[in-house]
């Protein structure tokens, strides 16, 4: 069993809520792959290897609790005509599944790989991954297949656009998605989520798919409020569900109940920024005692990136959330938002997953906005980057 010791660790965040905030001057064990000791630098314990971080700051790894990785092609056009005056619609996803249904697996590995590892060297070391441009029995199930080989975090969301086959009658499309496909995916899934939203799936179609993803054994998310108000995140809460993503239009009601149920509010800044889009309100959130997550969506149509760092330099400029909130979203948060306490901090315990940041202070993740700060990433003690 070998150790290895980080040491001259200018801040270290662990997220330990009896530490009052960062460790100045810190070290870290790492034994087995998880965090065995923090603490003051000059107390930390003999290693059998030390690797001197030279003053820098040390953040847990960014957890990426919603992204949709699995598709072929890009939307850069698409993108274009909307910066010039064309408004985002849930429609543009059926671009994306024809091009995703016309690759082979390879290629959709292959995608896969590159935007999972342009993640990790910008600090993701957890992601969650979606299907939903399939939208058939094959197309779905070969999705998830792929995505299990790059995380444990997959999420089936055949219910995410009824596809053009099926535009005159969405009743049967909801009952391939609870039926044949449910089965075809539920192997390869540990999550089941649904785009509950005018255009795409109501509260009783989303339900239904939730319930039926539940007795496969899946757990539920859901996409909901992102275009408009909606029922979507009072089922969410009425569900029990873990997290409910988007949540850009809220009412006093919708607040109240995920403050009242725990449910995490899943914030995607990224989505509003790329589609010039009113932001959500954050403060009211946080203020109200909401679990707040911060995730990418990263998605070849409304927000094609794959930077937690630009998410949390969104959230502190344009949600008016403070720098050590917006990074608790994007790490603890997001943990959260999966079910996971293994990750998103560095408690001892904990994955021994971290960014060393070219920085002196997590700070600057939103104060130097767009500029390369991770310098080094280890996932389960092991350099990554
Ligand atoms: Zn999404």
């Amino acid at each position: 069993m070998t150790t290895l010791l980080l040491t001259n660790i200018g801040e270290l965040t662990t997220h330990d809520p009896d530490a009052g905030g960062p460790l100045r001057d810190a070290a870290l064990v790492v034994e087995r792959g998880a965090v065995a000791w923090t603490g003051p630098a000059r107390q930390a314990p003999a290693a059998d290897t030390s690797y001197d971080v030279g003053g820098r700051a040390v953040v847990p790894g960014f957890v990426d609790s919603h992204s949709h990785l699995m598709f072929a092609g890009d939307r850069a056009e698409e993108f274009a005509a909307r910066m010039t005056g064309t408004p985002y619609s849930a429609g543009g996803i059926r671009t994306t599944v024809a091009a995703t249904r016309a690759a082979t697996d390879e290629q959709l590995a292959a995608n896969l790989t590159r935007l999972t590892e342009e993640m990790r060297r910008q600090g993701t070391t957890t992601v969650e991954v979606k299907s939903g441009y399939g939208l058939t029995v094959r197309d779905e199930a070969r999705a998830l297949a792929i995505a299990r080989q790059v995380t444990a975090e997959t999420t089936f969301l055949g219910a995410h656009v009824v596809p053009p086959e099926y535009a005159d009658d969405p009743g049967g499309y909801v009952d391939l998605v609870t039926g044949p496909m449910l089965e075809a995916c539920a192997p390869y899934a540990r999550w089941v989520d649904a785009f509950c939203e005018t255009g795409a799936f109501d509260a009783d179609q989303a339900r239904a798919v939730l319930r039926a993803g539940e007795a496969k054994g899946l757990r539920g998310r859901l996409h909901a409020n992102q275009l408009g108000p909606g029922p979507g995140v009072q089922l969410a809460c009425e569900l029990g569900l873990t997290a409910v993503d988007h949540c850009t239009y809220l009412s006093a009601e919708d607040v109240d109940a995920l403050a009242t149920t725990g449910t995490t509010a899943t914030l995607l800044p990224g989505v509003e920024f790329s589609t010039r889009s009113p932001y959500p309100d954050a403060r009211a959130l946080l203020d109200a005692g909401v679990q707040v997550a911060l995730a990418s969506d990263c998605n070849p149509g409304s927000c094609y990136t794959s930077s937690m760092p630009l998410c949390i330099a969104l959230a502190v400029r344009e949600m008016r959330m403070s720098p050590a909130e917006a990074l608790a979203a994007a790490t603890l948060g997001g943990a959260r938002a999966l079910g996971r306490d293994d990750v998103g901090h560095l408690r001892v315990g904990a994955a021994a997953d971290l960014v060393v940041l070219d920085a002196p202070s997590y700070l600057h993740l939103a104060y130097r906005p767009g500029v390369p700060l991770v310098r080094e990433v280890l996932v389960a003690g092991r350099p990554v980057t």
